[in-house]
């Protein structure tokens, strides 16, 4: 599994390291230079029971029908993996944005997990995460946090 980790501030001004799992391995760099619409990775997300790589995109071009986000994902059903590309609406994404995370106060990473059978955990593995945005279940050590992927805000 790669990752995108990322320092981010909190709303109560501490820093932590949010441990951003990249699903499907995509090279953000490369899809963004492959669409239009200037995208930027925001995280990988559960959709109704789908993973999905979501990117902003910037500029979308809405003459084209092209929306606020893109939704990229892998299928391996058939053995041979072939990528997926979906747009969404702002409105929509307004449900899906947002996730409960665990802050470890040893190593200062929040974790969060993807799926319902994304089992994680921090770098010291004092704090652990799992089940999903449905069925969150963690470690009684650390703090719970939620993080807004689209702003980057984590509020404690
Ligand atoms: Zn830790």
């Amino acid at each position: 599994m790669l990752y995108d980790n990322r320092k981010v501030k909190l709303n109560d001004g501490r820093s932590a390291t949010l441990v951003l799992p990249n699903w499907f391995g995509f090279k953000h760099k490369k899809v963004a230079e492959k669409f239009e619409g200037d995208l930027e990775y925001m995280a990988s997300l559960s959709i109704k029971g789908w993973v999905y790589a979501v990117y902003k995109a910037h500029k979308p071009n809405l003459q084209k029908g092209h929306k606020d986000f893109v939704l990229m994902w892998v299928e391996t059903a058939s053995g041979n993996p072939k990528t997926f590309i979906a747009g969404m609406a702002a409105a929509e994404m307004d449900e899906h944005r947002y996730q409960n995370g665990r802050l470890c106060r040893s190593c200062n990473e929040i974790v969060y997990s993807v799926d319902v059978h994304d089992y994680r955990h921090c770098s010291c593995e004092t704090v652990m995460i799992d089940g999903g945005k449905d069925y969150t279940r963690c470690s009684q050590e650390g703090e719970s946090v939620r993080i807004d992927f689209l702003t980057k805000e984590i509020t404690v």
